[in-house]
């Protein structure tokens, strides 16, 4: 098969890396991806640091600076001794170990982690296999807590547009409505209520006829709304928007008036993304439920985890059902939860939030150019995280092969060309990553 978008250079058709991208491309599916597969994926070999190695040279490259962190996880770069070393002990004992009737030590000091360390009140957790399930645990115990108290009116949710919470049922039903990645399905989700999407960026001072328009559809619909649930601080694959930790407070309150239970998703915020631990953080506020995941492990093995309070759990406990009926297969998976225990000591056995500040400034510096290119609308930046805007949705292939050229690995969407790099990435990199950016604003 001729390939219409190569990345890779000229291959060897008869090679090894030439017949995997061919049975790629008939065989399997890949993120948002059509079948057969249109354009040419990267073959990657091995990973180590911040580099990802090709299986062949693309664009006279032969390794890839990483940008994406691979969708937010690999925090700590790839091929980490500290975490190999946690891997391989645990493999050693046992890679896996049903969790219904039988507990282990990888999972019981995770969990007493994650609640040392997420807001207080937060005291029981559930270990789901990834990140979407982890919303569906979240919207299932919201809506089972309601019950167990005779509110059985109460089991819709409320949120803002502009989000993002999954690719499963319950979370597409909570992603942005409108020309987002599951307007198809509406119709055939649960019909949820929508309030605007938060104006302003991080700085912007809080609004409020904003503040007003939240009140007025949490007031409106208290008695049916089991929760609301929004990604604090950063909505991520709904747009790489900021807003101000404010509208975070405003929620707390009006969920406490009105008797709704708040949700966090800090699948894409949590561990220090944002500068600070939890994007809750920026706030100060704790939410009734919480979701983690993406870089739990520091991006090496599926995990997630949804945290709430006593309050929530003894209402649960109350009802006439008083277990919560959820078990994954691999739930507290020993291998997943012993890499994410040394992933979170080897984060906070450093200065995480200056090297997360060190990347903030690199980012303002180096993407700053990027605002004077025709067809950039905006720039945005916020702790290790930073987002090119343009007029128009990005010609994918163009953009990635621009920055691939510089000897960078990025991947748009939409019309945004954003990089949230490991924190170890050194200085020199970063600025590569940023001239990589710039060039596929460019040609993208
Ligand atoms: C990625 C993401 C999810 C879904 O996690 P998966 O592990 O991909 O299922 C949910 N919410 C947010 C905010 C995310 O960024």
């Amino acid at each position: 098969m001729r390939d219409p978008f190569p990345l890779h250079d000229p291959l060897d058709r008869m090679s090894e890396t030439a017949q995997l991208i061919d049975l790629d491309r008939q065989h399997v599916w890949h993120p948002y991806g059509p079948m057969p597969g249109r354009q040419e994926n990267l073959v990657v070999s091995s990973a180590s640091g911040v580099r990802l190695r090709l299986a062949a040279p693309a664009q006279g490259q032969e390794e890839l600076v990483d940008g994406m962190s691979s969708w937010w996880s690999a925090i700590h770069g790839y091929n980490h001794p500290v975490l190999n070393e946690a891997a391989t002990a645990q493999l050693g004992r046992m890679s896996h170990v049903m969790f219904g009737g039988l507990t282990h030590e990888p999972a019981v000091r995770l969990a007493e982690k994650l609640v040392e360390i997420t807001p207080a009140g937060l005291e029981h957790v559930f270990l789901a296999d990834s990140g979407s399930v982890s919303v569906e645990v979240a919207v299932k115990m919201s809506l089972q807590y309601w019950r167990s108290l005779g509110r059985t009116g109460k089991t819709r949710l409320l949120t803002w547009r502009g989000g993002y919470h999954g690719d499963t049922w319950q979370p597409m039903a909570v992603c942005d409505p409108d020309g987002g990645m599951h307007e198809l399905w509406q119709g055939h989700l649960p019909r949820q209520v929508f309030a605007d999407a938060p104006p302003g960026d991080f700085d912007t001072p809080v609004d409020p006829a904003y503040a007003d328009h939240l009140r007025t559809l949490i007031a409106a619909h208290a008695d049916e709304l089991a929760a609301v649930i929004v990604e604090p601080v950063v909505q991520g694959a709904g747009g790489m928007r900021f807003h101000n930790p404010g509208y975070l407070r405003v929620l707390r309150e009006l969920c406490d008036e009105y008797g709704v239970l708040l949700i966090l998703d800090e699948i894409a915020t949590g561990f220090g993304r944002t500068g600070v631990l939890f994007a809750a953080d920026h706030a100060g506020i704790t939410p009734d439920v919480m979701c983690l995941g993406k870089s739990l492990t520091g991006g090496y093995l599926t995990l997630a985890a949804t945290l709430c309070t006593r309050r929530v759990a003894d209402g649960i406990s109350q009802g006439e059902v008083p277990v919560l009926a959820h078990g994954p297969t691999f739930m507290g998976n020993p291998l997943a939860t012993a890499v994410a225990l040394a992933s979170i000591d080897l984060l906070l056995g450093q200065d995480w939030a200056g090297e997360v500040k060190r990347i903030e400034a690199g980012l303002r510096e180096g993407l700053e150019g990027a605002r004077a290119l025709p067809g950039v609308r905006d720039v945005r930046v916020l702790g290790a995280l930073g987002a090119v805007q343009l007029d128009h949705p990005v010609d994918v292939w163009a953009a990635t092969r621009a920055a691939v050229r510089e000897g960078v690995w990025v991947r748009p969407f939409r019309d945004l060309i954003y990089v949230m790099p490991p924190y170890v990435t050194g200085d020199a990199d970063l600025a590569r990553i940023c001239r990589a950016v710039l060039a596929a604003a460019r040609e993208g």
